[in-house]
């Protein structure tokens, strides 16, 4: 973390610098130009001033000398030398030295005489060339003088550069502080230019570890018509990619973990399935195996053959249903059963099944009532006559001598407004204990296995009713129970779902 603030400090520092830095090197770069322009051209002045002051010596000399008495150069300089000096030195407005051919001091408008050795100079001049001595702020210009080919001597004149100078050392100063103040300005400006460029980059980051929290961007972290713009763009559509990716691995992940419960749920309900039936199966064939001993060894005792008869075929009754039943179901809960629904004439159907449970219900003296209404209904008819026979059996199973069981059917709409169809079975039977009203429907649930196993149930009926009624998109419940009786509800559909029809 803090390495990384210190890149971060370091880009702003180091980018406003380079700014400055190369702002002030324009400026040194421009300064040098102009500053050389400027030696240059006082340079050139002085040197055409010079060559037009040693044109006019040049001229008053020679003039003098032609004009004045037949002698040679080095007398004329010896005699005239410091009355032209003091000519020379009003006519140019520069203070004038004159040597004479030998380099001799001549003449001077001086007040004092000149210390400045200018032998070298003079060693120029005295080969027809000019030459200048500087000396601090001072400047002498020697030039010859000359006569046709002959050389009369040297004039010197002596200029101040101070002016020059201050001038020049002016613009050097000028251009010094505007550099300073270019790179500090520079310097500021960069720096709060990137300050703000950062800052974007801040936000950017700070997005990045917004969506590394799992905390997606509603909208994009910066708007901006550049790089970083295009950039926050870019991460906000990364954001929404990533957010639609993780909830819908979230979602297959949720999937995947409902369809292990259910499973697993399934295989302990198999693993119990299987358990209970073992036993289940045991229970009437230990008793028919008993039977079989006892008929090895008293084979002649017609009240044990009669006996043996009668058990061994209620159990042998009792062994087919629990292994059809099974059967049944354990097929239902693995493959996914076609049920053949059709329109059914609903009141034929349940007359059937009232007749067919009557021979039972007559022999337990019970009575058998039908109040039945025409109607259709979308169901298997094999199904429908299952569920109806599996009530009615318990209706009956489940009663007291001198009872009644009432078989009756009536129109209704479903939660979502769909036409629907009750059939319901009710009993004056001994009714299901509050606390095992919930389980009734669970395979191998009986109330009480004492009670159970004298009528001889198996605790699957009512298993494999709500299995039949719901595959065919129906619904069966308890709709009430007590020490008076129960009553069971059937609801079906009327007609087929919309992507049968
Ligand atoms: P069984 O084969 O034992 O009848 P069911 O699944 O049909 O199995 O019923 C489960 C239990 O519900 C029964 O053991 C019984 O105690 C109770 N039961 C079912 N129907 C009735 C009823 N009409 N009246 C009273 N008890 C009932």
């Amino acid at each position: 973390m803090s390495r990384r603030r210190r890149i971060r400090i370091g880009l702003k520092g180091k980018l406003s610098l380079l700014l400055a830095l190369l702002l002030a090197a324009v400026v040194a770069a421009l300064s040098a130009q102009a500053l050389s322009g400027i030696r240059d051209d006082q340079q050139e002045r002085l040197e055409r001033t010079f060559a037009r002051q040693a044109e006019a010596a040049n001229l008053r000399v020679r003039e003098a000398f032609l004009t004045g008495e037949r002698v040679e150069a080095k007398p004329f300089m010896e005699k005239n030398g410091q009355r032209l000096a003091v000519d020379l030195g009003e006519l140019s407005g520069m203070p004038v030295t004159l040597y004479d051919t030998d380099g001799v001091l001549a003449g001077t408008s001086l007040p004092i005489q000149p210390r400045t050795d200018a032998s070298d100079a003079l060693a120029y001049t005295a080969q027809g060339v000019s030459a200048y001595i500087t000396e601090g702020d001072a400047l002498l210009y020697l030039a010859p003088l000359y006569n046709a080919d002959q050389q009369l001597g040297t004039v010197q004149f002596h200029a101040s550069l101070a002016e020059q100078n201050a001038f020049y050392e002016r613009i050097r100063d000028l251009f010094l502080y505007a550099g300073l103040a270019v790179l500090a300005g520079g310097f500021l400006i960069g720096y709060l230019y990137v300050h703000r460029q950062v800052n974007v980059i801040r936000r950017l980051n700070r997005a990045a570890q917004q969506i590394g929290r799992g905390d997606y961007l509603s909208r994009p972290p910066v708007r901006r018509r550049d790089e970083l713009g295009e950039l926050a763009d870019g991460i906000y559509d990364m954001s929404g990619s990533i957010s639609t990716s993780v909830s819908q691995l979230n979602a297959e992940k949720r999937k995947l973990m409902e369809a292990i419960a259910r499973l697993s749920e399934l295989e302990r309900q198999q693993k119990q399935f299987i358990g209970n039936i073992s036993h289940e199966l045991k229970t009437p064939l230990t008793s028919i195996r008993a039977y079989a001993d006892l008929l090895e060894m008293y084979g002649d005792d017609p009240e044990l053959l009669a006996k043996a008869r009668e058990r061994i075929g209620m159990e042998a009754a009792r062994l087919y249903e629990l292994v059809e039943k099974a059967l049944q179901l354990s097929a239902m809960d693995v493959y996914d059963f076609e049920t053949r629904s059709e329109q059914v004439e609903l009141a034929p159907l349940l007359s059937e099944a009232a007749e067919r449970i009557r021979v039972k219900a007559d022999a337990a003296g019970i009575r058998v009532e039908s109040q039945l209404q025409g109607g259709i209904v979308w169901a298997d008819p094999d199904n429908l006559m299952h569920i109806v026979l599996n009530l009615l059996d318990n209706a009956v199973k489940y009663n007291v001598p001198g009872g009644k069981v009432t078989l009756s059917n009536r129109q209704a709409s479903g939660d979502d407004g769909s036409a629907r169809m009750i059939v319901e079975v009710a009993d004056t039977g001994i009714g299901i204990p509050p606390e095992a009203q919930a389980r009734i429907f669970d395979p191998f649930f009986t109330v009480s296995g004492d009670r159970s196993r004298a009528t001889g149930g198996t605790g699957l009926g009512l298993s494999l009713v709500r299995s039949l009624a719901e595959k065919q998109g129906g619904a069966v419940r308890l709709a009430e129970s007590g020490p008076s009786g129960s009553r069971f509800a059937l609801e079906l559909p009327v007609a087929a779902p919309a992507r049968e029809s």
